[in-house]
């Protein structure tokens, strides 16, 4: 199973990955920092499972994320 994890608290708000993936990302307009769409909150860190098809563009976002907050796993 392909997840992604965002540590939410590291998120700087720059908008990179809502402007490259708004079909899993979108800002919050209260704070300014991503939410995964439709992802499972566990104290601040948030989940999502994908499909695998949809795991290259996530990587590539975790790779450019300036805050590193991003994690693409497998298990
Ligand atoms: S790319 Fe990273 S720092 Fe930028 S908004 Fe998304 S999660 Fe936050």
């Amino acid at each position: 199973m392909t997840k992604i994890m965002h540590v939410r608290d590291k998120c700087i708000g720059c908008n990179l990955c809502a402007q490259q993936s708004p079909e899993k990302w979108k800002m919050d307009d209260n704070d300014g920092k991503a939410d995964l769409i439709n992802g499972r909150d566990n104290k601040g860190v948030q989940t999502l499972v994908i499909a695998p098809d949809e795991k290259p563009l996530q990587q590539t976002i975790a790779k450019q994320c300036p805050a590193k907050c991003i994690h693409v796993l497998e298990n």
